[in-house]
């Protein structure tokens, strides 16, 4: 099969990449390099089932393919805050080029969702049926807001279109080729740790997240694109819930490091709690995540210590 990546010089869709070439599909990454990396796919450029193009979802563009991954778009909060008009078209303008695309030439489509369509849930956990508690005017809104007129868009098109889809709401994933400038909090903290930095948790540390090592999610993507009968959308995490000051805790003790945790302001909107509800993956694609979480920070730590004594 040809499948499309979008947002594929990224974190999660250069480990979606190199996944669906182990598995011998030929891949087409589509990417802008806004939060991109050519590092992250570099080792796969000799393949020459692997193509790279250098595009911009906004823009239409015609691709013979059969699966299409739609995953570009900035993920962390400050970079999707650095230019918010363009997020909101990148998840609007995308999602219509990409399902435009979709529908020409008869692909299916899986849609990166994300929890921030639930925003500061009110209910604990966030199972698929919570329709959620979104801010629409607040300094997130540009992400959570794109995020959920694109799955509004996937099932117009798949009820108007007959457009075969899939939605996915990711929850927090680390793991290595995460950018190191995107602050968000596995890679501000690792960097921090082992650079005897102060580390910097916002408000008092006491809101929650829930992370996925990012070889699940890749196990729960490909799932759920092969998945017959069943488009979500669906969440794929791990429930594995910590408050935000317990994880810097875990983070100095994993890395031995000397720094110490300093308190900063909550930025605006910041979900106070946030867990997956799992059992629909579970029950319609046998998922659940294998990672345990020192496991897959230990990865993590060597990744980041890599690429800082790489310079
Ligand atoms: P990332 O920033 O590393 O990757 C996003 C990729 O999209 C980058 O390569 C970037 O250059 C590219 N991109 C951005 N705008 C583009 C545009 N207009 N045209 C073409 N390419 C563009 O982020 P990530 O963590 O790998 O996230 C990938 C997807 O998963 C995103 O859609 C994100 O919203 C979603 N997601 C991620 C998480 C997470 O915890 N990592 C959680 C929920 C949802
Ligand atoms: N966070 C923090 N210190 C940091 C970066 C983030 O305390 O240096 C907090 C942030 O306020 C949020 C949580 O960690 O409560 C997760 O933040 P991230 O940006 O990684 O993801 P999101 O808020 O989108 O889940």
């Amino acid at each position: 099969m040809r499948a499309l990546v979008t947002g594929g010089a990224g974190f999660i869709g250069s480990h979606l990449c190199e996944r669906l070439l182990k598995d011998g599909h030929e891949v087409i990454c589509l990417d802008n390099f806004f939060t991109g990396n050519k590092r992250n796919i570099a080792h796969l450029l000799d393949d020459r089932r692997f193509e790279l193009i250098r595009h911009d979802v906004t823009e239409p563009i015609l691709l013979e393919v059969d699966r299409i991954f739609n995953l570009a778009c900035p993920a962390s909060p400050i970079h999707y805050q650095y230019n918010p008009v363009k997020t909101t078209k990148t998840s609007v303008m995308g999602a219509i080029n990409m399902l435009g695309l979709a529908k020409r030439v008869r692909a299916r489509i899986l849609q990166a969702s994300t929890s921030e369509v639930y925003g500061d849930p009110q209910v604990h956990p966030q199972p698929e049926s919570y329709w959620g508690n979104v801010n629409t005017i607040g300094i997130r809104s540009c992400y959570d807001e794109g995020k959920r007129v694109a799955e509004t868009l996937m099932m117009d098109y798949h009820r108007q279109n007959k457009v075969d889809i899939r939605i996915i709401r990711i929850f927090n994933t680390y793991g290595p080729n995460m950018a190191e400038n995107d602050g968000r909090v596995v890679s501000n903290f690792i960097l921090q740790a082992l650079k005897g930095e102060d580390i910097t948790v916002y408000g008092k540390g006491e809101q929650t997240r829930s992370f996925c090592f990012v070889s699940d999610l890749i196990e729960g993507i490909l799932k759920m694109m092969e998945c017959p009968g069943f488009i979500g959308p669906v969440n794929l995490g791990n429930p594995n819930e910590t408050t935000i000051v317990d994880f810097a805790k875990k983070i100095i003790a994993l890395t031995g490091s000397s720094s110490r945790i300093i308190y900063n302001p909550l930025p605006a909107d910041d979900p106070k709690q946030r867990q997956p509800d799992i059992t629909l993956a579970k029950e319609k694609l046998g998922w659940e995540p294998k990672v345990q979480v020192d496991e897959g920070l230990k990865k993590t730590i060597e990744y980041f210590s890599s690429v800082l004594s790489a310079g």
